[in-house]
């Protein structure tokens, strides 16, 4: 990248070089705390069709292409469940070949991760970030509606045989939910590489589940993982972004947290997101957003979606409003937004 070349840097000086690619709002699970349920069928892969108001693949590499001309070096793919969009493993490898990515990430739900492995490695997907919310079955089927436990777990330890590095478990607490998991999932890191991640639940979907959820801010649950060990803080590294790092003193793996509600969270925010309807949005936790697909579809040049993109960055807020006490309800689905 040359040194000359104009950035994204926003009004406080953040520069945004993290691009989070939503690649489908459509999951085949409806976790508790981001999707509604309401009866949508189980969605396998083979049932996703092509819809117009998603950004196709073609679409998605050129806006990669302007984003990187514009700084950006890392990029994830989210969703809803990326896994499940067809066509999503010949696509990853022509993302990854784009000149420019130091790296390519996933987050999955994990259901079909150990089925797509080997194509993700060849693909060139550097890390996986795999959500999980419990370790015993029926609860899993709780929170997801889905009986796949052993499906994600067969998966994290096929992504950890195949040499992903790091492999990272997201676990979002909730209060009475599955908060007595916690040293469970922290015991995770001792003998095994995982990066575990404590992630505060964020009131801004609708929920489905039959008590009203509650975070359990971070320091609570630093405090439950002394009995564990010690923490040893991992210094920060210029590519961290909002995450606090630790690790057990002997452990393998790390212990991460988010903590969007209770700590100083956006400072060292570096994201902007794709939507997968085509939308660049500056911050997660705002409703603000632009549309690209349109004017894409209209004719814009490179030069034009560029600008829309270096506009957009001026555009993101120093931080959110988000408490413990208010909720934000985002009109997009975090599924569209991707998380
Ligand atoms: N389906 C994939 C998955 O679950 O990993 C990717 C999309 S999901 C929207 C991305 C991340 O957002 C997941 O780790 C999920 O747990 C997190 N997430 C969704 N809703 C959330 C909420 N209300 N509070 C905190 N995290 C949330
Ligand atoms: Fe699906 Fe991920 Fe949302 Fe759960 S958090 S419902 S897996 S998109």
């Amino acid at each position: 990248m040359g040194t000359n070349q104009i950035q994204l840097i926003d009004q406080y000086d953040r520069r945004l070089n993290y691009l989070r690619i939503s690649i489908t709002d459509r999951c085949n699970i409806q976790c508790i705390y981001c999707m509604p349920r309401n009866g949508i069928s189980k969605l396998r892969h083979e049932d996703i069709l092509t819809y117009e108001e998603i950004l196709t693949y073609e679409e998605i590499l050129r806006l990669a292409r302007i984003a990187i001309s514009l700084g950006v070096d890392k990029i994830r793919l989210t969703g809803g469940e990326p896994l499940i969009r067809k066509g999503i493993c010949e696509f990853i490898p022509r993302l990854t070949a784009l000149a420019g990515l130091r790296e390519v990430a996933l987050t999955t739900n994990g259901i079909f991760l150990k089925e797509k492995l080997a194509k993700l490695k060849t693909g060139r997907i550097k890390r996986i970030n795999i959500s999980l919310d419990s370790l015993h079955r029926d609860r899993y089927e709780k929170i997801t509606g889905y009986d796949g436990l052993e499906l994600v777990l067969a998966g994290i330890k096929g992504a950890r045989e195949m040499g992903f590095n790091p492999v990272k478990i997201n676990m979002v607490v909730m209060e009475g939910v599955n908060d007595d998991e916690i040293l469970d999932f922290a015991r995770l890191s001792l003998e095994h590489p995982y990066h575990i991640r404590f992630i505060e639940y964020m009131p801004v979907s609708v929920t489905s589940s039959d008590i009203p959820l509650r975070h359990v801010p971070s320091s609570l649950i630093k405090e439950q993982l002394g009995k564990l060990g010690k923490l040893v803080p991992i210094p920060r590294d210029i590519h961290d972004g909002p995450a606090e790092r630790f690790k057990f003193e002997e452990a393998h793996g790390e212990i991460g947290f988010i903590s969007p509600l209770t700590h100083h969270f956006c400072p060292a925010c570096n994201r902007l997101r794709l939507t997968s309807s085509g939308y660049l949005r500056p911050c997660l936790l705002s409703d603000q957003e632009v549309d690209l697909e349109g004017p894409m579809r209209n004719g814009a040049s490179d030069e034009d979606l560029a600008g829309i993109f270096l506009k957009t960055a001026l555009t993101k807020p120093h931080s959110h409003h988000l408490t413990s006490k208010n909720s934000t309800h985002l009109s997009a689905k975090m599924s569209s937004i991707g998380g």
